[in-house]
């Protein structure tokens, strides 16, 4: 796996209208606000009378979708999705939202999220003779629920999330309504939304500006909520214990523009910024942000220590994610093709370069070494996410522990080895206030210790 970053995970999008046929065309514009968390492929689910229609294919939200397909999807009610996660034949059996019938009725779900027992599950309803046509997560979640299904719908849910065990959220269009669901202890996030015609679900708030709409709140940790034209009803409450929200969505996943449970992300990536340069500061001429993350971090470090801020990095937003190309000496050129340092920004200069992760450092090494072949006099890398030293299970692409270069390298050994004159993270009680002062998060992939026990389910 060449992956140098943490990978996003999937983006859920959901209308119920109370006037007009739109649904589909309004979740299209909210699939361009999840766009960040996945972009192998995307779908949009529509119901008419009895009947599901499901339209998706590899592609980004803009060349999957045109005015013909949004037009025969003509519906009250949508349900979409954003999916990360590469099927390696190409095929679209993994894409989403995942449609079944069963009996008379059908369902489709959107995922967004990963279960820790979902193989050995997998397994004993593959013992009872179920044929699953994916490696979906969505599946797994719909087959759990048609089985489940014995005439009380709500109930058919709770069972599910009570069998399923992981870090979660989950759209499903069932009838007239839509579904969210939230993982017992908020790992995954979900908000519900509200346009004038109608209501509206999404994994981010700011899926709710570009369709128009305005967030209502956050499907609280272990929330069932039921969406349908006469509005908003909480149908069960399967919190447990303390909320585990993922920490790396304000450190890299969610986009700066999204609110979630309570805080904007932008301004806790500032906040990150200041504290990083309270507990590491360094004598320098220029902070630079790896942009697009690392860019409100850099502004943060800057106006905390004093030193000047430049966008001295430029980013070609044309160029593809770096680890699409699979082979080392390729990347590093793509690295240079997306990220473009300003010489006469950089020459002659002590330069602090921001950015959220080190993964694996490819990207972070021909970085630095691109900024001193253009004449900084030094480098000193400071970093907003502690070392990453453990996978994670609950839904993100994550290279194998042995991978993670932050578990092969002492931290002096590592800038060295990046070309860098010093590195610094920043510590993981930081990294939370940043965020926030209660203590609410999944921290797993720093210090391991994970809110869901991770163990054999995962072999
Ligand atoms: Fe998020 Fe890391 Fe926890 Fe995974 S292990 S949910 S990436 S904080």
């Amino acid at each position: 796996m060449g992956l140098d970053k943490f990978s996003d995970e999937c983006g859920i999008v959901g209308v119920v209208l109370n006037n007009g046929k739109d649904a589909a065309r309004i979740a299209y514009f909210g699939l361009n606000g999840v766009q960040h968390r996945g972009q192998e492929s995307t779908g949009i689910a529509v119901r008419n009378e009895d009947e599901i229609t499901c339209f998706k294919d590899s592609g980004l939200v803009t060349e999957v979708f045109n005015e013909k397909i949004l037009s025969i999807l003509s519906s009250d009610i949508a349900l979409g999705h954003t999916n990360h996660f590469r099927d390696p034949l190409g095929l679209t059996g993994s894409s989403q939202p995942f449609t079944i019938n069963y009996g008379a009725s059908s369902l489709s779900v959107a995922f967004n999220g990963g279960f820790i027992n979902a193989k050995a599950l997998r397994q004993k309803l593959g013992s009872e003779g179920v044929a699953f046509t994916s490696n979906s997560e969505a599946e797994t979640f719909a087959i759990c629920l048609a089985r489940n299904d014995k005439g009380n719908f709500e109930e058919a849910i709770i069972k599910t999330v009570r069998e399923l065990k992981g870090g979660y959220a989950v759209g499903i269009m069932k009838e007239d309504c839509l579904y969210g669901v939230r993982d017992p202890l908020g790992i995954r996030p979900l908000a519900i939304g509200a346009i004038e015609e109608g209501y509206l679900l999404a994994s981010e708030s700011c899926a709710f500006d570009l369709m128009d709409g305005e967030l209502i709140r956050d499907v609280q940790p272990g929330e069932i909520v039921k969406i349908s034209r006469e509005g908003i009803t909480s149908i069960a409450d399967e919190k447990a214990g303390k909320c585990a929200s993922c920490i790396f969505e304000y450190v890299y996943f969610a986009r700066p523009d999204s609110t979630i449970d309570g805080v904007n992300v932008f301004l806790s990536r500032e906040r990150a910024g200041r504290i990083l340069a309270e507990e590491s500061p360094v004598e320098a001429d220029l902070v630079i942000g790896v942009p697009d993350s690392g860019t409100p971090v850099a502004t943060g470090f800057a106006a905390a220590s004093g030193i000047p801020y430049s966008a001295g990095m430029i980013k070609d937003k044309y160029v593809g994610r770096t680890y699409i190309v699979a082979d080392d000496k390729k990347r590093a050129h793509s690295i240079r093709l997306k990220f473009n340092p300003v010489r006469q920004i950089i020459e002659g200069k002590r330069i602090v370069i921001v950015d959220d992760s080190i993964v694996r450092g490819t990207t972070m090494r021909k970085i630095i070494s691109t900024i001193k072949s253009l004449g900084a006099v030094e480098v000193h890398l400071r970093i907003s996410s502690p070392p990453i030293l453990h996978s994670c299970f609950y839904g993100v692409e994550t290279p194998e522990e042995k991978r993670l270069i932050a578990n092969n390298m002492s931290k002096d050994e590592l800038a060295e080895s990046l070309g860098a004159d010093s590195l610094e993270y920043i510590s993981i009680e930081g990294l939370k206030r940043s965020v926030s002062e209660e203590e609410r998060f999944c921290t797993a992939c720093f210090d391991g210790n994970y809110p869901v026990k991770v163990g054999v389910e995962n072999e």
